[in-house]
């Protein structure tokens, strides 16, 4: 093939998403944003770019496409059904993605000077790095931030986005943003000692990254379990902060069974449909087992006469 034609080329970043990595080189490249390549794709505008877009960026970048391969969410039908093949993990439900809706570490921006996968997913509401929650609008104009922007650190306002203030965030989300970041890039030296500061993470060791996506959303999605959020709602467009209260809820009160035992008063705020659901299609046993453990394990807890739960062997199972 012939050489590409622009003139400044790199690889990727271990971590960094294809819609990162393409708006960096054309932002490098001198272009503004990513719409020049809408003509070379043949579409009206870039929204999202997936792996069949992969070999053309790799080369017109002077990179190789399988360099791609964990970094693109790409959206496949199941039986029916959406799921994502999101950086290297299988995701079942498209809505715990953020794919259209670019959140971002000001922090990140500033220190590395890319766009990192881990940023993509819902539930991710804080750097694991800075400790700060990341950003989805810009402080000048307060417009959500869009992959439509003329480059990584830029808005569409022109402001420079690494130039807002950040929160701190809480202990919960970091630890989830920590876990959710060894899981994309293998740190195994480092898993023990962050997995040690959240005893409820630590029960997640063995399940998938959708297992645990689903049980978090499952179980802190609800403010309570007198407030509950229409399903239909809930599922489109969390905000960062939203997000991070469920974040926050979940491993709550999944540290408050693992404490007390006391199903009772907690389980009415999970979503027991989602449970389920990860029964019916949990990606591996743990996640299956997890999600069990949540519905029937508290049924029996709640009422230990429930004859029929006692001859469930499923029942039996120990989940903490
Ligand atoms: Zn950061
Ligand atoms: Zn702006």
């Amino acid at each position: 093939m012939a050489s590409p034609i622009l003139s400044v080329r790199d690889h990727p970043h271990s971590d960094e998403s294809l819609m990162g990595f393409t708006l960096r080189l054309s932002e490098a490249n001198h272009f503004s944003g990513m719409q020049w390549l809408a003509e070379v794709f043949h579409v009206g505008r870039i929204h999202h770019l997936s792996a069949r877009h992969a070999p053309l960026i790799a080369w017109l970048f002077g990179s190789e496409p399988q360099k791609f391969h964990a970094l693109h969410a790409t959206l496949h039908k199941k039986n029916g059904r959406s799921i994502l093949f999101a950086f290297g993990h299988l995701i079942t439900r498209p809505y715990l993605m953020r794919l259209r809706r670019p959140q971002v570490c000001i922090e990140c921006l500033a220190e590395f000077g890319y766009v990192k996968c881990l940023w993509d997913f819902v539930l991710v509401t804080c750097c694991p790095i800075h400790r700060t929650m990341l950003k989805e609008s810009c402080d000048a104009c307060n417009m959500n931030l869009s992959w439509n922007r003329p480059g990584i650190s830029k808005c569409r306002c022109g402001h420079d986005i690494r130039l807002g203030s950040s929160e701190g965030a809480s202990n919960a989300c970091i630890a989830y943003s920590q876990w959710m970041a060894l899981r994309l890039v293998d740190v195994s030296n480092s898993r023990s000692a962050i997995i040690s500061e959240s005893p409820v993470l630590s029960l997640f060791s063995d399940m998938s990254v959708d297992g645990a996506s689903r049980i978090i959303w499952a179980t802190g999605i609800n403010a309570s379990a007198l407030e509950t959020i229409a399903a239909g709602k809930s599922k489109k467009d969390l905000s960062t902060l939203q997000a991070s209260r469920c974040v926050e809820r979940s491993i709550q009160r999944l540290h408050e069974i693992q404490k007390t035992q006391n199903f009772a008063n907690i389980r009415p705020a999970f979503v027991s449909s989602s449970l389920l659901s990860i029964l019916e299609d949990g990606l591996c046993d743990s996640d299956i087992r997890f999600a069990r453990g949540l519905l029937l394990e508290g049924k029996l807890r709640e009422n230990p006469k429930a004859s029929l739960l006692h001859l469930n062997p499923l029942s039996q199972i120990k989940l903490f």
